[in-house]
């Protein structure tokens, strides 16, 4: 959508331009669209005002302007060096090249185009939570509480977002945590999540986060993610989504003299960012320095999901839950829980403090709820059920040579089996069928005559081969070039 949009656009300057090429038109859309921001302290001219441009398409500030006359007038050039301006500040020749693009900001528009945008997210056409779901559904297969919990946050969310403040009821903000196992689908939920909802998402890991100013990137770097994801309109980047995965590992460090730099202390600086600040963030760039413009965005209505595997956090659950019923006239017995598969969903604020999570922070993901584990027919399912279900794809690209591909039951099976045993949910799946397809990819090709592809579990246990049938036949034969492999 955006994206005619836009052609539209450039289209409409090309006629304008009398059609004198299309760099021309682009180059005069993208004037029209970035705003200027000064050379010296990279602020941008809807905070500082007109600026002074000079020859070379550059723009300075009044005050820095000031600052370097007075500095001119007192100490010459030396004194600005120690300052940190360039050496090649007043050698204008030397600025010829332009601040790239993904360092300029869109410019805030004006506030009729701002309703109109406004109306597309109108609080009557944010989908209800059951359209929401059955457009998941479409995509993730089980985790049907997950789905249900999501749509719904994610409405009330927006609702929230679109109404602002009706009255003095202020609607809290829908924050969530996710709790599931490597691979059952927390990424590709949320992913799934933003593309139906149109909204911009940045995925980071809280491993590669630290406490300012030490080695890794610190907090508010999301945020510049974000505002990337987003084509730097700050507005849009304003309703986006963050993902921030692995946030077990920020847990708090037991046992430890030294300074908790990536855990306890990353957890205290995403407070901040959870509830809704204005965060001065870098345009273009993961971190600030002084060559990069800095803008200000707003926290307040972005969603956040964290999500993680939480391992142990079932022991911890387990050990509670005995805690609890061991005492009294209904005493259970102590193994009760030792086989049940959905320990993760009786998760409790408790249990999370006790693995390392600080009350603040939980406190600010008001939504918790767990995924399930996948089982072996789940699994089977997310191979073949999907809209892009990855034995689609491969269908789709042979059937592109008029080939059609067929799984039978035993091998699907067999896929799963083999992926339930690497223990990494259904990552593994890929990795699989991408090791098996790739002879079938290469050799199928080379008979044009081949009209179909049988894949067999037996080919799967590598205990025997695919068949083929020819065109205009339908008599089973096994593939020959991969009878002389096995
Ligand atoms: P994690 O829970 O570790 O974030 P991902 O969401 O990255 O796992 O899952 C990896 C891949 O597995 C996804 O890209 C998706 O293709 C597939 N997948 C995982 N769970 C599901 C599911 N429930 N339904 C459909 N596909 C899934």
């Amino acid at each position: 959508m955006d994206n005619d949009k836009n052609n539209n656009d450039i289209d409409s300057v090309d006629k304008g331009s009398n059609g004198s090429g299309d760099k021309n038109s682009k180059e005069a859309k993208d004037k029209n669209d970035y705003e200027a921001v000064c050379y010296i302290c990279r602020r941008p001219e809807s905070k500082v005002g007109k600026m002074i441009r000079i020859p070379n398409n550059i723009c300075i500030c009044s005050d820095c302007m000031q600052k370097t006359f007075d500095t001119i007038n007192n100490n010459g050039t030396p004194y600005m060096e120690m300052m940190g301006f360039p050496p090649n500040l007043m050698n204008l020749n030397n600025m010829q090249n332009e601040i790239p693009k993904s360092q300029k900001l869109k410019k805030k528009k004006p506030e009729e185009e701002k309703e109109k945008e406004d109306k597309i997210l109108d609080v009557k056409n944010i989908p209800s939570p059951h359209i929401i779901k059955g457009q998941l559904d479409e995509y993730v297969i089980g985790q049907e509480h997950a789905k249900k919990v999501i749509s719904v946050a994610v409405y009330n969310h927006y609702k929230r977002v679109m109404t602002n403040t009706m009255d003095d009821i202020e609607i809290e903000k829908s924050n969530m945590l996710m709790i599931g196992p490597t691979g059952s689908g927390k990424t590709y939920l949320v992913k799934t999540l933003a593309r139906l909802l149109n909204v911009p998402l940045a995925i980071t890991d809280a491993t590669s986060l630290t406490e300012a100013g030490y080695i890794g990137d610190d907090v508010e770097s999301v945020v510049s993610k974000l505002l990337a994801a987003a084509d730097n309109e700050v507005e849009k980047a304003e309703r986006g989504i963050i993902f921030i995965d692995e946030i077990d590992k920020i847990a708090k460090k037991k046992n430890t003299n030294n300074r908790d730099v990536s855990g306890e202390s990353v957890q205290q600086g995403m407070l901040k960012l959870l509830e809704g600040s204005d965060i001065e963030v870098p345009v273009g760039a993961s971190s600030k320095n002084a060559m990069v413009p800095m803008t200000t965005v707003n926290t307040r209505n972005i969603l956040f999901i964290c999500s993680g595997a939480f391992p142990e956090l079932e022991n911890i659950i387990k050990s509670r839950l005995n805690k609890q019923s061991s005492i009294g006239f209904s005493a259970d017995l102590k193994d009760k829980y030792d086989n049940d598969l959905n320990l993760l969903q009786k998760v409790a604020v408790e249990d999370l403090r006790e693995f390392g999570m600080i009350p603040e922070f939980i406190g600010r993901l008001p939504i918790i709820y767990a995924l399930e584990g996948l089982t072996k027919d789940m699994l089977v399912k997310i191979l073949k059920e999907p809209k892009n279900a990855i034995l689609k794809q491969y269908q789709k690209l042979l059937r592109l040579d008029e080939v059609l591909l067929e799984f039978d039951e035993g091998a699907l099976d067999a896929i799963a089996q083999k992926a339930l045993e690497k223990k990494t949910g259904a990552r593994a799946l890929r990795a699989i069928i991408e090791e098996f397809m790739l002879d079938i990819m290469y050799e199928i090709p080379k008979d044009e005559n081949i009209g179909k592809v049988i894949i067999t579990r037996n080919y799967i246990e590598k205990k025997g081969v695919p068949y083929i049938e020819m065109r205009g036949t339908s008599q089973k034969t096994a593939v020959p070039m991969l009878e002389q492999k096995n």
